[in-house]
């Protein structure tokens, strides 16, 4: 058994046992890829605010691609950056309907993991946890996320060395890590660093972890 899987099993006993958030998922993974983007450099609680007021405003895809970046600015202002990601949902909107014909992605499950991972990385400010929160949630294909609690907690404990990026640690993770166990390690890792393994101050003494991390300190 290696460390990251003894990691999970750990995790597993404090946070979720295959019992995971059941909002997590869209019917259209379109909906997932653009609530991801408006996730960029914001918290979750002012992302789903931005996406429940655009939804509310334009409820179809084709409604947000005709309203122009100005009017989306306006709906998404809550996430921050809204010039910057006004325009990339726009460009976004606009390559899908071009290559599918309608604005929606469910046809990219018809193709292999690797094409769907290369199509979604070429859209505009679409990076690579953006690429596998889309994958894992949205298509139900295994993908390890990695986000800052995730990376956080990989480099701490010794999962993954000490100056991988993001990106290496995702593939380091699809590597070494069951598929099947991809979701439930990524939502208890974020869940371990927002309650214990802080970026100041960890709270080690009250870590689950405490006698596999390689960084524990009192
Ligand atoms: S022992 Fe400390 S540093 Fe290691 S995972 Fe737990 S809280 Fe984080």
């Amino acid at each position: 058994m290696n460390n990251a899987t003894k990691i999970l099993d750990a995790l597993e006993s404090q946070y979720h046992n295959e019992q995971y958030p059941p909002e997590l998922g869209h019917s259209e993974p379109l909906d997932g890829l653009i609530l991801t983007v408006l996730s960029q450099n914001t918290n979750d609680y002012n992302r789903d605010r931005a996406y429940a007021n655009l939804k509310a405003k334009f409820p179809e895809w084709k409604d947000v691609a005709e309203a122009g970046e100005s009017k989306l600015e306006d709906a998404i202002r809550t996430a921050g950056l809204a010039p910057t990601k006004a325009v990339r949902i726009i460009t976004i909107l606009n390559r899908i309907h071009s290559d599918f014909g309608e604005y929606s992605i469910k046809a990219l499950a018809n193709h292999d993991r690797e094409f769907m991972r290369e199509y979604l990385r070429a859209l505009p400010g679409v990076g690579a946890k953006t690429v596998a929160c889309t994958l894992l949630f949205d298509f139900k294909i295994p993908a390890f996320p990695v986000d800052t609690h995730i990376a956080r907690i990989s480099r701490r404990t010794g999962i993954a060395p000490e100056k991988s990026s993001p990106e290496e640690i995702s593939h380091l993770l699809e590597e070494i890590v069951p598929e099947k166990r991809f979701l439930g390690g990524h939502v208890n890792m974020i869940e371990h660093g927002r309650a214990v393994c802080h970026s100041q101050n960890p709270a080690c003494r009250f870590c689950v972890l405490s006698e596999i991390c390689k960084y524990f300190c009192l």
